[in-house]
């Protein structure tokens, strides 16, 4: 086998030959929703101290070292990415960091309302919104909040303020939203935006997850083929979503199908927690801690040694670990992994 790269300028491979380019920054693992398939009941979550926290400084620091190794597009998420305070000085920080060609954000939508220009004016690319249902009181029950209208107002500005591309993310749950597959597609083709249905993944913090509840991306391809006829137009590479457009050419589907049809092979992304652990892998558990050097004196060549010796063993993918469909001792639910 070949050995791993030492130092900075080198190139972020693992062990099968794959190049990270994408970075996920978690920026807090608080969240003010509480959806069903990621988090534990609102009163049983347990937060990261905020002293364990990365401030803007110190990401900065590690977004800078990251580039230097090839990461070129970074994703801010978390929890909910715009409970962090002042969001758009970190995306103004990190947009002005060499190599870095674009930022973009996922989000509930719950502050994008009045966020959405201040985050366009410093230079975040584009929005994904999460949206899993269109029935107020399903939405409340699916994500803890009251909150449907205001997200989909938030979505309104997220467009008027020119963020591009505007997404949204559905993560189909069978017996909580399937039935909804339809009216979401219906809503995102009037106003001419990308959806995405996300296979429910094993992550959650209420351990509702079976493999009974996964709605698989082969089944609503089925589902809006019935209504609207789609053809295919594969998964580019090192993307984590196949595309299907509209025969009549009013827009597109994506399906993420990470339980059905993962997407490992190709895979070039890599994430930071909130807390600065980084992770080759969404399931991956071998965490390696970039705060402990950025706090202890670490140079970054030691901060450019740890992120190379983290990708070098990314895993294999999900279709070689079997257990995850089987349930498993998940260190950490989604919100604090930032998906
Ligand atoms: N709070 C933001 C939001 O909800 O968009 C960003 C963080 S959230 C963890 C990122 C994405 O992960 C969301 O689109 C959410 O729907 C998705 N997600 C959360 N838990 C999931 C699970 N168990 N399986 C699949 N997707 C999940
Ligand atoms: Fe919060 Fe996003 Fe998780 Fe929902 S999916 S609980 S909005 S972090």
């Amino acid at each position: 086998m070949e050995e791993r790269p030492h130092g900075l300028g080198k190139k972020l491979v693992d062990t099968k030959g794959r190049v990270a380019k994408k970075l996920r920054i978690s920026v807090t693992d608080r969240c003010n929703f509480a959806c069903l398939f990621c988090m534990p009941e609102k009163d049983k979550a347990t937060w990261i101290p905020q002293q364990e926290i990365l401030g803007f400084d110190e990401i900065e620091r590690i977004v800078r070292v990251l580039a230097s190794l090839g990461v070129e597009k970074v994703r801010v998420t978390g929890g909910e990415p715009l409970l962090r305070k002042d969001l758009e000085r970190l995306v103004g920080r990190l947009r002005l960091i060499q190599g870095i060609r674009s930022i973009d954000m996922t989000t509930n939508g719950w502050y994008l309302e009045e966020k959405a220009e201040a985050l366009r004016g410093a230079g975040l690319r584009g929005v994904t919104v999460s949206l899993h249902s269109l029935k107020r009181e399903r939405f409340a029950k699916i994500s803890g909040a009251d909150a449907l209208p205001r997200v989909l107002r938030g979505i309104d500005r997220a467009l008027e303020a020119g963020l591009d591309p505007v997404k949204v993310n559905s993560v189909a749950i069978r017996g909580y939203n399937d039935d909804e597959i339809l009216d979401l597609v219906e809503y995102a083709r009037e106003r001419g935006i990308s959806i995405r249905f996300i296979e429910f993944m094993p992550l959650d913090g209420l351990g509702i997850w079976s493999p009974d509840r996964v709605v698989s991306g082969k089944e609503i391809v089925e589902k809006v083929s019935g209504r609207y006829p789609l053809l295919p137009a594969g998964r580019g590479n090192g993307e984590t979503s196949s595309t299907w457009r509209f025969a009549d050419g009013a827009g597109d589907v994506g399906l993420i199908t990470p339980m059905s049809d993962p997407f490992c092979d190709d895979c070039d992304r890599i994430r930071l927690t909130a807390d600065g652990k980084l992770l080759s892998c969404l399931f991956d558990t071998d965490y390696h801690d970039l705060r402990h050097l950025v706090r202890n004196g670490g140079t970054d060549d030691d901060m450019a040694d740890e992120i190379l010796d983290s990708v070098w063993k990314k895993p294999e993918g999900v279709g070689h670990m079997s257990w995850i469909k089987n349930g498993w001792e998940k260190p950490r639910n989604m919100n604090a992994i930032g998906g």
